[in-house]
């Protein structure tokens, strides 16, 4: 078959990512990850329709025993929610799943935390194996555990860690991704050279237009190399008590950005998330200048990348920079007046500064 990588995760529960062209067509493959006798796969409505039938006749052909049902929920990160929640339970229960099922999440983050949570709470823990098919979601959501879905007080707040038993990233499903989903993906993947490794920042570089063409051989090696790295970082730190923060980069401010436009409510001129990471690294490589902590140089060299991969790098126009600096603030590790941010001292070597003068801020806030 295809000509897949393997990136492995240690720590107490490791597992295998497989990154290559036509995974999900491989069903002897997939099969192995299904240890008993009950598969739920869950996708989404956007994904299923593309995916969910194939993954299932794999599946079925591999291991004809196989009890096999398919959950669609409504795509979007507004369906993230208990009732979809609820949903995959009743789903479970109608399939008769016991202790051994596995729960197969294809689809975004959305389905890979939605799933991965319902599969952290079936019977106090059963299997999940994601099957991410947006590059956010390669490279970011479906590695570390974290599972979780939103109530209305916020996002994520109702969750748990559950690491998968085994990621399997088709890259041939990023074809179908909307070029903008594509880019915001790319934004993360961006992120982890900047945070800790200069020379894959430097090989973004040179590859950025064999990444935005969506050529299979340059996403399979920009995904395995950002999840060797964030792999390794979850693996040193599993439950965020320090360097896990550095993931953070751009994410301050990102976040700020996001909430200001409000979550959903934004409408098409609004950034997505990837966007706003985007604009959040290059303001968090500006502050480090301003504050001596880096060359400017190294603030044009990120900010040239990102516009290159078609994502923005200053913040949109009619957002008040004391609303973002007052997002900004509700994070609790803060103390008056002062700001923990996630800042660089150059390509890629950033750290978390936990004393950040909220004047300062708000002075590059101001100058967009
Ligand atoms: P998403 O799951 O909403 O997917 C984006 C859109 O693309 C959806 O409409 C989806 O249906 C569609 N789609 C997905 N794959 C497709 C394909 N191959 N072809 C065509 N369309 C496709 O969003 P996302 O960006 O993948 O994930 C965002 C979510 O991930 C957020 O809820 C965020 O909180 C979560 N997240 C979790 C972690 C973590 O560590 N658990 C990390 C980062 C983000
Ligand atoms: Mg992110």
């Amino acid at each position: 078959m295809s000509a897949a990588r393997t990136v492995q995760v240690g720590g107490s529960h490791p597992y295998a990512i497989s990154i290559g062209p036509g995974l999900l067509q491989d069903g002897t493959a997939l099969a192995t990850h299904a240890r008993g006798r009950h598969v739920l796969l869950v996708s989404d409505s956007q994904v299923a329709p593309l995916y969910a039938a194939g993954v299932e006749a794999a599946l079925r052909a591999a291991r004809p025993e196989l009890a096999i049902a398919t959950h669609v929920i409504p795509a979007g990160e507004s369906h993230k929610t208990l009732a979809t929640l609820a949903g995959v339970f009743d789903a479970l229960a109608a399939l008769g799943a016991t202790r051994d099922a596995a729960v197969f999440a294809l689809g975004g983050g959305v389905v890979g935390d939605l799933a991965g949570f319902a599969a952290a709470c079936w019977m106090r823990g059963v299997d999940c194996v994601q099957l991410p098919t947006t590059l956010l979601s390669m490279v970011d959501s479906s590695v570390g555990g974290k599972t979780a879905v939103d109530i209305p007080q916020g996002k994520n707040l109702v969750g748990a860690f559950h690491p998968p038993r085994a990621v399997v990233a088709d890259t041939a499903a990023l074809r179908t991704l909307p070029p903008r989903e594509l880019r915001a993906g790319l934004a993360e993947v961006v992120k982890y050279g900047a945070l800790g490794d200069p020379l894959f920042f430097q090989w973004l570089e040179a590859q950025r237009d064999a990444l935005l063409a969506g050529d299979d051989h340059a996403l399979a090696e920009a995904i395995a190399r950002s999840c060797e790295h964030k792999a390794a970082i979850v693996e040193r730190d599993p439950l965020e008590k320090g360097e896990r923060a550095l993931l953070n980069l751009g994410h301050t401010f990102g976040h700020a950005i996001e909430a200001e436009q409000g979550y959903s409510g934004g409408g098409s001129a609004a950034l997505v998330h990837g966007e706003a990471v985007a604009v959040g690294m290059v303001l968090a490589a500006r502050m480090s200048a301003a504050l001596g902590l880096a060359p400017d140089e190294d603030t044009a060299r990120l900010a040239r990348l990102l516009e290159a991969l078609g994502l923005p790098t200053r913040i949109p126009a009619g957002l008040e920079p004391e609303a973002l600096l007052a997002r900004m603030r509700l994070d609790k590790k803060n103390v008056a007046g002062r700001l923990r941010l996630v800042l660089w001292r150059g390509i890629g070597r950033a750290e978390v500064v936990p004393e950040v003068d909220e004047a300062a801020v708000l002075a590059l806030l101001r100058d967009g």
